[in-house]
């Protein structure tokens, strides 16, 4: 898995980041990969988020007995963000061996911070495709779609 070099694959410029940050989001998504704990699917996945500062927010897939609890790789990379306090979010690289885009659970939960996120997808050859995720969840529900809050609700 380490041969996913991203320079290998011409990038960058179009969707705004640049290819010397695609490819540390890249080698970062296939670090964190190597720890995904997916004893019943066997399908690892690594996902490295870019924050606005530059920084970079790692997860992997947890999978557990009760099938249902499992937590993909990307919703464990925004987790891992949101508690370390960042919530701009530029980019996300996804790192399978397929290359297979996020799921629908992961889609909206990354569309809360960013509906036009960078959503990179590589596979174990290391070819690249990049989307907005606006085209992966068109149309998406979102926080604008709720009703305002009174302004004297009583939030806590
Ligand atoms: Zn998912």
């Amino acid at each position: 898995m380490r041969n996913l070099a991203a320079r290998e694959v011409p990038v960058g410029g179009s969707d705004g980041v640049s290819e010397s940050l695609v490819a540390q989001l890249i080698a970062a998504a296939i670090d964190v990969r190597a720890r995904a704990y997916a004893p019943y699917s066997h399908f690892a996945v690594g996902a490295a988020l870019l924050a606005g500062d530059g920084q970079i927010y790692t997860g992997c897939n947890v999978e557990n007995a009760s099938y249902g609890l499992t937590v993909c790789a990307e919703r464990n990379a925004v987790a891992h963000a949101v508690v370390s306090g960042a919530h701009d979010f530029v980019a996300i690289a996804v790192v399978t061996e397929n290359g297979v885009a996020p799921c629908g659970a992961c889609r909206q939960v990354l569309a809360e911070f960013n509906p036009q996120l960078t959503v990179i997808l590589v596979d174990a050859a290391g070819r690249q495709r990049h989307f907005s995720l606006a085209e992966l969840l068109p149309a998406a529900f979102g926080p604008d779609q709720l009703p305002a809050m009174p302004a004297d609700a009583d939030v806590e």
